[in-house]
């Protein structure tokens, strides 16, 4: 099956035996009725399986080309499991330009249960080796980055944690399965927040895990099922169903970001724009080779260096709308410094790049002359 046909029919065989609905039937039920102790249909409590969380753990496996997939109740909780496969005195390697909620759980909570983390530049993948000693389990990687959209050649890395075995996690969110599969190209594990592209629609909190490797998958399903952090049947109804249009969802985001990334570039009161896309971008050959597209996230730097200025400029956006998260079909921006990643330390998010007056997009699927003339007029 091609991409297309598995974000609709991905995982989705005889959904419904009993009736044939065409949509899977949410399973809004804790338990399930055995004719004898032990004699189920393999469902016996929903923290450890519910059938519509199975169709959906199915679906995203399947577009993500990996064999098992995990529904987490966040982003976060997907994380948090991955971190609970280590133990004291184990170390990781992130990358130090890393989504602000990410680098919270690993320096304020996992950090004091003796996991240490290594937060390094990963643009040159050379820099991951220097950092690897006999206690590294895992390297973290997201890409693009947030907000300032680097990328993370993941091939290399993969090369780096395979002569070392070491395990490498790639957070898939703003990328998507339909612009860069990493289980592909090596990469033990991917990570999503549902919450962003893959619900699509901005109504659900979710997380999600994938991979190929049994014995990984057994471990994380472990953990999913010991600490609970799993989502409710009506979440995944929906994000099945956001999963159906996000190939052609992606598709205008990405047609729709290049559009937006271009109009800035050209804007003679924007100093700096951050997009995959753009030539002038310091990693658009790597971008160019694993992924297909490059999405509809994108942050700029005005050539004002008032933060008043910069502030009205996300005040005057009409059609845009100030908001926290990312990835849903309505265009929204944000203020990283104050909002995503007011958890990082000023002098931390600056050495990434995070000045002040960064502004960030996700482009929605609007019509895109509606989103450049709202742009046109904030910019004075
Ligand atoms: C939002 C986000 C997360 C966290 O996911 P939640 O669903 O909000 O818990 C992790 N990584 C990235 C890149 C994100 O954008």
């Amino acid at each position: 099956m091609k991409f297309n046909t598995k974000t609709i029919h991905g995982g989705q065989e005889n959904i419904d035996p009993a009736f044939g609905a065409v949509m899977p039937p949410i399973y809004q039920t804790t338990t399930y009725a055995q004719s004898a102790p032990g004699g189920h249909k393999g469902f016996e409590y929903s923290r450890s399986k519910n059938p519509t969380r199975s169709n959906l753990e199915r679906a995203i496996a399947s577009i993500e080309n990996g064999k098992f997939g995990l529904a987490f109740s966040s982003g976060m909780a997907a994380i948090d499991a991955v971190i609970k496969l280590l133990k004291p005195g184990d170390e990781v390697i992130a990358s130090s330009d890393l989504y602000g909620g990410t680098y919270r759980l690993f320096t304020t909570i996992f950090q004091d249960f003796g996991v240490k983390f290594h937060f390094i530049n990963m643009s040159a993948p050379s820099n991951i080796e220097q950092h690897i000693t006999k206690k590294t389990k895992l390297i973290w990687v997201e890409t693009p980055t947030n907000p300032m959209m680097n990328i993370l050649d993941i091939k290399s890395t993969v090369t780096i944690a395979k002569k070392y075995r070491v395990l490498l996690a790639v957070d898939n969110t703003f990328a998507t399965p339909y612009l860069q599969q990493p289980l592909c190209l090596g990469a033990d594990i991917v990570m999503h927040s549902a919450t962003k592209y893959l619900g699509g629609h901005s109504d659900v909190v979710m997380g999600a895990l994938v991979v190929n490797d049994e014995k990984l998958a057994k471990k994380l399903y472990f953990i999913q099922n010991a600490s609970g952090a799993i989502s409710g049947p009506q979440d995944c109804f929906l994000v099945l169903r956001g999963i159906k249009t996000l190939h052609i969802r992606m598709q205008r985001h990405c047609e729709n970001g290049m559009a937006i990334a271009q109009f800035l570039n050209n804007h003679p009161k924007i100093k700096k724009v951050y997009y995959p896309g753009l030539e002038n971008h310091p990693n658009h050959h790597i971008a160019k080779q694993q992924m297909t597209g490059f999405g509809g996230m994108l942050s700029f730097v005005p050539a004002t260096e008032k933060l008043d200025e910069a502030l009205k400029i996300i005040e005057n956006l009409k059609v845009f709308t100030l908001a926290e998260s990312l990835g849903g079909v309505e265009s929204l921006a944000g203020h990283p410094a104050t909002m995503t990643h007011a958890s990082i330390p000023k002098s931390e998010r600056e050495k990434n790049g995070i000045v002040d007056t960064l502004i960030r997009l996700s482009v929605g699927i609007e019509d895109v002359d509606d989103l450049i003339a709202d742009l046109n007029q904030a910019i004075f």
